[in-house]
């Protein structure tokens, strides 16, 4: 028998079916590439920082999906993942600006010090 049989013998849905299949398609995996409204993977925050789908990453925030994008291009450059504690500063002020050359990793307790607007990192690295 032929599905388009069967379903002449149960006759038109319920309401209550109707209701229930609605409801099945609303609980259906729609994260990620998965959702109608995927764009990539790219989220730009209204604070101009952008973020990119990585699921898993040990870095992902937003519940695990999503990683600020200059993290994962400071890793890059520094070849291996950023730990908790540490920070991407931008040089240059500009979070929008994720070219290799304006990132540095550095650890939280650098990068409050270096936004400190009376102490100055000297070219050794150490703080006045
Ligand atoms: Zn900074």
């Amino acid at each position: 028998m032929s599905e388009e049989q069967r379903a002449k013998l149960r006759g038109p849905r319920t309401p209550e079916q109707c209701a229930r299949i609605r409801a099945a398609a609303r609980q259906r995996d729609t994260r990620g590439a998965k959702n109608p409204n995927w764009k990539g993977g790219r989220v730009l925050r209204s604070d101009g920082r952008s973020l990119v789908y990585a699921p898993g990453h040990p870095g992902a925030i937003y519940g695990g999906s999503h990683i600020l994008e200059y993290r994962l291009i400071a890793e890059k450059k520094v070849g291996r993942p950023l730990r908790d504690f540490e920070v991407v500063h931008h040089v240059d002020g500009n979070v929008r600006n994720n070219d290799l050359d304006n990132l540095e990793v550095i650890t939280q307790a650098e990068h409050a010090r270096s936004h400190s607007p009376n102490r100055r990192r000297a070219a050794t690295g150490t703080y006045s």
